[in-house]
């Protein structure tokens, strides 16, 4: 059997008035994450782990913030093309784990519809999909609310 990890890790300021999206699902906030695209971090780790597992770059690789069409778009898109050079190589996601660090909002009562709506796009089972948040304690530019991180970790195994 053929296995292979992938790791990816994001950060993004956060910023008032800014849009906030996790994982493709809207978070009711004040406070945004200012990105070329919708900012959405979470995304942005995962993809980055799916190429990274694959040797295949990473998400500025083949969307580069320099490209005006990726202006404000949904990051789900950048998911999707990274799920298509997987399934194109013949590897599918085993499980993914993924951390969120931020001081504020507290974004635990979403983290269900985060994990739903990522297997929904992924195909997986949504036990095979973990997210957790945590805090820096206040320490950081993460702990002043300045900043927001994501990491991902994933398996993807060759397809039978
Ligand atoms: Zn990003």
């Amino acid at each position: 059997m053929e296995i292979k990890i992938g790791h990816g890790i994001d950060i993004h300021q956060l910023k008032l008035g800014e849009p906030f999206y996790l994982g493709g699902v809207k978070i009711d906030s004040d406070l945004g994450i200012l990105g070329h695209s919708d900012g959405d971090i979470l995304i942005h780790a995962i993809v980055d782990a799916i190429l990274g597992a694959l040797s295949k770059g990473d998400i500025g690789t083949f969307f580069p913030s320099s490209d005006d069409k990726i202006k404000n778009v949904s990051s789900v898109i950048f998911l999707k093309k990274a799920l298509e050079i997987m399934i194109d190589l013949e590897f599918h996601i085993n499980n993914i784990d993924i951390n969120i660090v931020l001081q504020r909002p507290h974004i635990n009562s979403y983290i269900l519809d985060i994990r739903t709506n990522l297997a929904k796009i992924i195909d997986i089972d949504i036990e095979n999909i973990s997210v957790k948040a945590t805090t820096s304690d206040h320490l950081g530019f993460i702990g002043q609310g300045k900043g927001i991180m994501s990491t991902a970790t994933l398996l993807l195994i060759k397809n039978p």
